[in-house]
């Protein structure tokens, strides 16, 4: 039988691809693309005139046949992961890579590009297809193709010294963190903490030499990991080691072998040198040259915005908490405690008494409803129509006003540990572009992790699990509803990353409206509508304490952009003062001595978003602001509703990346963003503002 991997076209055949097949198949097709790939290249650089259809349409076809096998194999790893696959992909994945980077950085594709850009073709090329090629020649600049000689060495030293530090940055913080725990051993120290968390210090303890631990009788071992340590502090009614571990966590990775002090310096440093190689004044306008924000000022003017408001607003929430607990002194350690406890008061009600009222097939005839009253398209089940890895997963699809369909989805709903990865997310598992026999239509996997059915109920949802579901469905919707034909800027595709989140985000308001919720929320058994007082209580725990959870991510956003925009390094100050300086606006209580946050904060160090922390604030404006033109008509006006339901569908979701995200917004809201309602939905601004 041939090998199902190098099908490379149309819904994969799930059940019949093996994980031996992906070595010979990688190995065939990556032999099969380099030969392409480099006869277009000889041919591309012979030719004086390049025509979008020179260049475009033979690209697209040799990254779609390896996006294609890849993409399956990628899906399978985390939604049906094994040994045997883990190993094929591994042995594969760096031939993978080093072909990707080839194509990404291949000189006679690049001055391909150029050469078409000053062609006399170019002028009669639709928008999307330009703004494709010019984010595609702003790409490959910005991974360094423009460069020669001893800039170009130097540049390609600078990549590898990058990884190379961020790589040390991220291991020194997660062996810090396991370096220490805390192990307790009497039943007084354990005062407050709930059954989900001794389980898991029960089980910390087993693997720290204590192997008759029990939940009930201890020991339990406390670490420095989310998951235990966020509960602790939310929980421990012992001050005292509150205190000791809160100490630890902010001081991990500062000193000794492990501080990340001196990696911080020398990052910020090479990123400078690599943005003025690449002819920035500074690595923040680097990161901004391919993002919604675009300019420095923009993003500082919008989080100067929202301080403004947020910083009271913590001020008066952390004079609550310490009128609430009424001690004298409250220290950075009892907040998360405090703040629990007043929000038990205020609020009681537990994410598990909700489950009841939110079975996943009437969440989703809810959340179908919805798509048909906003956007007017029709979701059907075609289980049978398309083959699944799972027997629980779901196939669907699209239909528009005229019955014709769009777009299908798969829906993998179930949490399966033994084989899938945690967390929810929207992937394509197949395009919308235009082929030589017709459109091909795009598919998406939606994937969530929620509670499996058990004794014959169906799975009942927390409403975080809604809200999660709606999220995913967002980013779904931009990716099967777009009407852009050309795949490099179909759907999700070069959509700026400041401004991906705008359709997910969006549609978690709907879970917050009256209508919506209280149309699919109804008891499984009784049929019992979600009671009005539950309501109340869910819109009112979205806003607790809201200001400070918003001015602490403007710190974070704040100091990122300042380290990367006018620090600099080396140079007598240090990234520490830098944050300290930021933390007297930013922060209600100062930063103790030792807390050296920045040695953690792998986002900007270890991760990608250097100079883009922002973007969190940048997309939550957005849709917030897509949001109020809903509310601006007034959500009871059906009609209305609707109105503006399809304008959204025909700009935000169906124009993909083909025109700058600015642009798109402006033909959705007939205006600049704005911030305010932002600020409204998060309580942080009253009506009459
Ligand atoms: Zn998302």
């Amino acid at each position: 039988m041939s090998n199902p991997l190098l099908i490379c076209q149309g819904i994969p055949p799930f059940a019949d691809i093996q994980a031996d097949h992906v070595q010979p198949a990688i190995t065939q097709l990556l032999e099969e693309l380099e030969t392409e790939l480099g006869e277009l290249e000889t041919q591309l650089n012979q030719t004086d005139q390049i025509t979008w259809e020179d260049l475009v349409p033979p690209l697209e076809k040799i990254s779609d046949r390896i996006g294609w096998s890849w993409g399956v194999i990628e899906h399978l790893l985390s939604v049906k992961n094994s040994e045997a696959l883990r190993t094929a992909h591994s042995q594969v994945q760096p031939a993978v890579v080093k072909f990707f980077n080839r194509f990404s950085q291949s000189q006679p594709i690049y001055q391909a590009y150029k050469k078409l850009q000053q062609s006399e073709e170019w002028h009669s090329l639709e928008p999307a297809q330009q703004r494709i090629i010019t984010s595609a020649i702003r790409d490959a600049e910005l991974s360094g193709v423009g460069l020669t000689g001893t800039a170009k060495e130097r540049f390609n030293q600078i990549q590898t010294e990058l990884a190379e530090l961020s790589t040390t940055f991220a291991n020194h913080l997660m062996d810090a963190t396991k370096a220490f725990s805390l192990t307790l051993y009497h039943p007084e120290e354990i005062a407050g903490l709930p059954p989900s968390l001794l389980n898991l210090a029960a089980q910390n303890a087993r693997l720290h030499g204590e192997p008759d631990a029990t939940p009930q009788d201890g020991p339990w071992c406390i670490t420095l990991d989310f998951p235990s340590y966020v509960p602790f502090m939310q929980h421990s009614q012992r001050q005292d080691l509150r205190e000791k571990l809160y100490r630890a966590f902010v001081s991990r990775a500062s000193s000794g072998a492990l501080d990340n002090s001196p990696l911080i310096e020398n990052i910020l440093s090479l990123r400078q040198e690599k943005a003025q190689l690449l002819g920035f004044n500074t690595y923040a306008e680097l990161s901004l040259a391919r993002k919604m924000a675009g300019k420095v000022e923009a993003v500082a003017q919008l989080l100067e915005e929202l301080r403004q408001v947020s910083y009271p607003a913590a001020q008066r929430e952390l004079a609550e908490v310490q009128q609430f607990a009424q001690i004298d002194t409250l220290h950075h350690w009892d907040i998360a405690f405090w703040s629990e406890r007043l929000r038990e008061s205020k609020f009681q009600f537990t994410a598990e008494e909700l489950r009841p009222y939110f079975p996943l097939p009437q969440v989703l005839e809810g959340l179908f409803g919805l798509l048909k009253r906003l956007f007017g398209i029709t979701v059907i089940p075609a289980d049978g129509q398309a083959p699944v890895w799972h027997e629980d997963v779901r196939y669907f699809q699209i239909l528009n006003e005229r019955s014709e369909i769009i777009a299908s989805f798969f829906l993998d709903p179930y949490s399966r540990p033994h084989e899938k990865r945690g967390g929810a997310w929207m992937n394509d598992c197949q395009g919308r572009a235009k082929q030589p026999w017709g459109i091909r239509l795009p598919v998406a996997y939606l994937v969530c992790n929620q509670t499996p059915p058990v004794d014959g109920k169906p799975s009942l949802m927390t409403f975080g699990e809604v809200t999660t579901l709606f999220h995913e469905f967002g980013h779904g919707l931009q990716h099967m509803l777009t009407q852009v034909d050309y795949a490099g800027a179909a759907g999700i595709n070069n959509v700026e990353w400041d401004a991906v989140e705008l359709p997910s985000q969006f549609m978690e308001n709907w879970c917050y409206e009256r209508k919506t919720l209280m149309g699919m929320a109804r008891h499984y058994e009784t049929g019992e509508p979600l009671p009005e007082s539950y309501y109340q209580k869910l819109l009112s725990a979205r806003n607790f304490m809201s200001g400070s959870a918003m001015l602490r991510q403007l710190h974070f956003a704040l100091v990122d952009m300042e380290l990367h925009h006018r620090y600099q390094p080396n140079a007598g100050s240090s990234a520490e003062a830098v944050r300290r300086q930021i933390a007297q606006t930013t922060m209600v209580m100062p930063p103790l001595p030792e807390d050296k946050f920045l040695c953690s904060f792998s986002h900007i160090f270890a991760g990608g978003y250097a100079a883009g922390y922002y973007s969190y604030k940048w997309a939550e404006v957005l849709s917030a602001d897509a949001f109020s033109a809903f509310e601006e008509v007034g959500l009871e006006d059906e009609a209305k509703v609707i109105e503006v339901g399809r304008k959204y569908r025909d700009t935000i979701l169906a124009l993909g990346g083909s025109r700058h995200p600015l642009e798109v917004f402006k033909q959705f809201r007939g205006r600049e963003p704005s911030s305010k309602p932002l600020l409204r939905h998060s309580g942080l601004l009253n009506e009459a503002a």
